[in-house]
């Protein structure tokens, strides 16, 4: 299908979600993730009113996305992956929002960097690994509490949110939900969850942000 086509999809199925769902956010974001894909697939997507863009590696990030901010400069651009302290100072000047704030020395290297005047980085949102999975990046929910006070509060950063990613086989609902609550506990306005296949589930759980990548790119090249 062509994106145009899967575009107008997505829409029908985030109408629907929102449908007698009482948690749903009345502010919705369509993440576009592009990783793997190039930069005429992104253009189509602006042409077609996306908006807002995630990449999960910084290196893949840099070789793409200076050009294209430069054409488009209102258009977003979201860090999803894990950060490396060794990258932060590219991070920080690349991408709009940072979504994987997910250590005490990564948030320690960020606040050190964050007066600089190349900074483009906005916003923040902590990565909470909810399944507690060893491989996954994150911090675990029983830290989360105080990992969130100490970046909003000692490091002083600008945290807007949360991020998760459920594991694989689990069912995603009380994932999404547990996000929520640690989010309503600290006045967190953003939460970013859902994905190409659970991306409906999470919109009625109160998502702010749907990362989507396969079901608008299609599959990604390798
Ligand atoms: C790749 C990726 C996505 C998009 O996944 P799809 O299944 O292709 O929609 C969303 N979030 C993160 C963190 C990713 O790495």
């Amino acid at each position: 299908m062509d994106l145009a086509g899967a575009l107008a999809n997505i829409g029908v199925s985030l109408a629907k979600a929102r449908e007698n769902a009482p948690l749903a956010s009345p502010r919705l974001t369509l993440m576009g993730v592009s990783k793997g894909h190039g930069a005429e697939a992104i253009e189509n997507a602006i042409e077609l009113g996306v908006f807002v863009f995630g990449e999960n590696r910084v290196q893949e990030a840099e070789g793409k996305w200076p050009d294209i901010k430069k054409r488009h400069p209102k258009v977003i651009l979201h860090l999803i992956g894990p950060l490396q302290t060794n990258k932060i100072k590219q991070a920080l000047e690349l991408f709009d929002v940072i979504q994987t704030l997910d250590r005490p020395k990564l948030a320690e290297e960020i606040a050190r960097h964050m007066d600089g005047k190349e900074i483009k980085t906005r916003q923040f949102y902590i990565q909470v690994n909810t399944g507690e999975e060893e491989q996954k990046a994150g911090v675990s929910p029983k830290e989360a509490d105080d990992f969130i006070a100490y970046c909003t509060g000692e490091l002083k950063l600008p945290v807007a949110g949360l991020m998760c990613i459920p594991p694989v086989d689990d069912l995603p609902g009380p994932h999404f939900a547990l996000l929520r609550q640690i989010a309503l506990k600290h006045n967190l306005p953003e939460l970013s969850m859902g994905m190409s296949d659970d991306f409906e589930t999470a919109v009625r759980l109160g998502s702010t942000c749907v990362r989507i990548g396969r079901a608008l790119f299609g599959e990604r090249p390798e």
